[in-house]
C-alpha cells in the first residue's frame, strides 16, 4: 500500500499573530521617532555627498570622441544612441557626416558600461543622481546637452552629509565639509 498523505490540523491564527508584523513595524517607527540620534536624511535640505567614481549622470567630452560607436553598441538598455551630424574637418576644411553618441535618461540604468568601454575616455560620470526634469523630453540629450553635466540644484541648496558607522550608535549622519 502506497504511503498516505498526513493531514495536519491548521489552527486559526489569533488576532495578535495576524497583526504582529504591523505592530512591530509601528513600534520600531515610534522608537526611532523619539531617538535623538536618528539619522533621517532631510532631503533636499540635506543630501548625501557621493564620492568620485559614483556612477551618476554621464557627460561626453566631444573632442576626445572618435565616433567608434562602442558606447551605443554595448548599452544594454538602448539608452545610448548614435546620431548622424555634419562635421567639418579643421585640417582639410571638408565636411562629412559623423555619428555622435547621445543619451536618453528615460532608459539609462546607470550601469556605466558605456563609460568603461570607451577607448578614449570621452565619457565620464558625475557623482550625483538626483536631477529632476519636468517632461520626458527633457531627459533626452542632444549632442550639445550631452557635453554639459545636468543642472544639479541639490548641491546649491542643500547641506552635504554622509553616513558613517559608529560602534555604539550604529549609522550616524555627519556633515561633509569642503571635501571632494
Ligand atoms: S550607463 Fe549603461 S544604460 Fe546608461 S547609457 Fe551607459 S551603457 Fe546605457
Ligand atoms: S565609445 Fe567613446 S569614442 Fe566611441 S563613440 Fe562612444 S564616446 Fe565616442
Amino acid at each position: 500500500m502506497p504511503p498516505q498523505p498526513v493531514h495536519k490540523r491548521v489552527h486559526p491564527r489569533g488576532v495578535f499573530s495576524r497583526f504582529k508584523g504591523n505592530i512591530e513595524a509601528i513600534t520600531i517607527g515610534v522608537k526611532f521617532f523619539f531617538n535623538p540620534e536618528r539619522s533621517t536624511l532631510i532631503y533636499p535640505k540635506e543630501y548625501i555627498k557621493l564620492k568620485d567614481g559614483y556612477r551618476g549622470f554621464i557627460v561626453l567630452i566631444k573632442d576626445k570622441c572618435i565616433n567608434c560607436g562602442s558606447c551605443a553598441r554595448i548599452c544594454p538598455a538602448a539608452a545610448m544612441k548614435l546620431i548622424r551630424l555634419p562635421f567639418t574637418d579643421p585640417k582639410t576644411g571638408r565636411t562629412r557626416m559623423k555619428l555622435w553618441p547621445v543619451i536618453n535618461y528615460n532608459r539609462c540604468i546607470f550601469c556605466g558600461y558605456c563609460v568603461d568601454v570607451c577607448p578614449t575616455e570621452a565619457l565620464y560620470h558625475v557623482p550625483y543622481h538626483d536631477v529632476v526634469w519636468d517632461t520626458m523630453e527633457e531627459a533626452e540629450t542632444d549632442l550639445e546637452k550631452f557635453q554639459k553635466p545636468p543642472e544639479w540644484k541639490t548641491e546649491k541648496e542643500g547641506i552635504p552629509v554622509r553616513y558613517v558607522f559608529d560602534e555604539k550608535k550604529g549609522l550616524v549622519k555627519v556633515r561633509v565639509e569642503g571635501e571632494e
